[in-house]
């Protein structure tokens, strides 16, 4: 029996509605949910939505609406992504302020105060409302936040709970001395000196008065927690923790745990979080994949240079299955990478258009031309023994396990021009005319190829996939999967 694994995004702030960036975080979660359970595995995928703290508090009171309502708003747009993006029928979606999470947050508060690790202190420094952070004096620029620089730092002084996070380098050096915790390699190396470089205790509660918008600290009317410390807990309670069994226990501890997030999130996720964990007796996360940036046309999007790319309207315009492919396609799975609609259209018309679709209308016209189902029925069932040879196979099985989705789709499409080539040099169509069943043969060959293509593309194009399989088995020529757009 495989061990079950369990893999998380982030939980997106619902102040905006899904950007490109948290769509290429999904896309290739979903990527890896789907491969895996067609390698048998067992497998409990999570996304939600973050929605408590300051700036979504100020949002809705500029907006002029309740602070319930106007999170409700966002969650859907959230949620609604499983259809627009044909994510994982499995996928589980957790909301910070679903009441079981709530409970779960005000545990994993208690369990860490219980160890000592949450001490009342008065703190003084600048906050910044776009990270939901203070900033230290040093990492200023200009006197403003490096990552907000239009926006005001306010300066607070409160008395506040903290987490003793410090206590924790010791521990957190030798989680990250493991590789495989932190993905790709030298990001882990890169956290490695972020935590030996020192490590602050951080503030983990506002003044309820100031700041309503969060879940009660325990035992402490006057106190709200933390957006991070309440987020972060949604990874288990998404398990159905503090229930110690079940699900938790499941794919928690005896399971084998990922997360995704964005390049920017190391310190929340793979020293905050882990820290947190440690605290509370609870099994650290296995491994973190960090993807990088995209921006479009070299820079930032933003609204007001007019760059913003919207992944619904793209995936609208040109299908589903074709912003998929270009996310894990031509999308850095780790470093940073740019996206323009020209860019895409290029990609879309070279190897959606000419190439797969190509292939698809080449193989299947001469199936349906000079083959009858009977000769092609066996194909599904023969797969295994057959693609087990293919060293496209091989190579896109060892991309897959290292997370590579770019190499592993360069291999396949290697393959279809490799398929076409075979095509144009063999002629299966002329030898039909003097051997029938060597040309035959042939063609068979090429729907097997055909097939085996459709297998593999099913984690990153699952509707594609299907229609290819049905056109096989079905020996008919599909419509016009990819058409070229000018
Ligand atoms: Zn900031």
């Amino acid at each position: 029996m495989k061990k079950p694994f369990y893999l998380t995004t982030t939980l997106p702030y619902v102040n905006a509605s899904p950007h490109v960036g948290f769509a290429l975080e999904m896309v290739q979660a979903d990527c890896l949910v789907r491969y895996w359970a067609l390698q048998g595995v067992d497998v409990f995928f999570n996304t939600g939505t973050d929605e408590h703290g300051q700036k979504l508090f100020e949002a809705a009171q500029k907006a002029d609406m309740e602070v319930q309502k106007y999170v409700d708003q966002y969650a859907e747009q959230f949620r609604s992504l499983k259809e627009k993006l044909n994510l994982s029928a499995n996928l589980h979606f957790i909301r910070t302020t679903d009441p079981h999470h709530v409970v779960a947050a005000q545990e994993m508060w208690k369990r860490c105060l219980k160890n000592g690790d949450i001490e009342k202190r008065v703190y003084k420094g600048l906050y910044c409302v776009g990270d939901e952070a203070f900033i230290k004096e040093s990492e200023l620029v200009d006197g403003k936040c490096p990552n907000h620089p239009t926006m005001d730092l306010i300066e607070l002084e409160e008395e506040n709970y903290f987490f003793l996070l410090s206590k924790y380098q010791k521990k957190l050096l030798e989680y990250l001395s493991q590789p495989g915790v932190v993905v790709p390699e030298w990001r882990r190396k890169e956290a490695i000196n972020f935590v030996e470089s020192g490590l602050e205790d951080f503030s983990i509660s506002r003044v309820k008065e100031k700041m309503s918008w969060g879940i009660p600290v325990p035992d402490d009317d006057m106190q709200v927690m933390y957006v991070w410390f309440d987020a972060l807990t949604n990874y288990i309670s998404t398990l159905d923790w503090p229930n110690e069994e079940g699900n938790f226990k499941k794919y928690w501890v005896d399971g084998v745990t990922y997360q995704m997030a964005g390049k920017d999130q190391v310190r929340f996720q793979s020293i905050m979080w882990q820290g947190m964990l440690m605290s509370a007796g609870i099994p650290t996360t296995q491994h973190i994949l960090y993807h990088g940036f995209i921006t479009s046309g070299g820079q930032k999007m933003s609204k007001s240079i007019g760059n913003v790319i919207d992944p619904i309207a793209v995936a609208e315009e040109y299908g589903i299955d074709a912003l998929r492919f270009f996310l894990l396609r031509h999308i850095h799975p780790t470093e940073d990478s740019d996206f323009t609609i020209e860019r895409f259209k290029e990609a879309y018309n070279a190897d959606l258009a000419n190439g797969l679709g190509n292939l698809v209308a080449r193989v299947m016209q001469l199936a349906q031309t000079h083959l009858t189902v009977d000769l092609v029925k066996e194909i599904p069932s023969t797969l295994q023994s057959s693609i087990l040879r293919a060293t496209v196979y091989t190579d896109y099985i060892s991309s897959l396990n290292n997370y590579e989705f770019d190499r592993a789709l360069i291999s396949i499409w290697s393959y279809i021009q490799e398929l076409d080539q075979k095509i144009t040099e063999t002629a299966p169509f002329k030898v039909v005319k003097t051997d029938l069943e060597a040309g035959q043969r042939m063609i068979h060959d090429l729907v097997q190829g055909l097939y085996m293509i459709a297998d593999m593309i099913g984690p990153v194009m699952p509707t594609t996939s299907e229609l290819i399989k049905q056109a096989v088995v079905s020996n008919t020529k599909p419509i016009n999967m990819f058409a070229r757009k000018e």
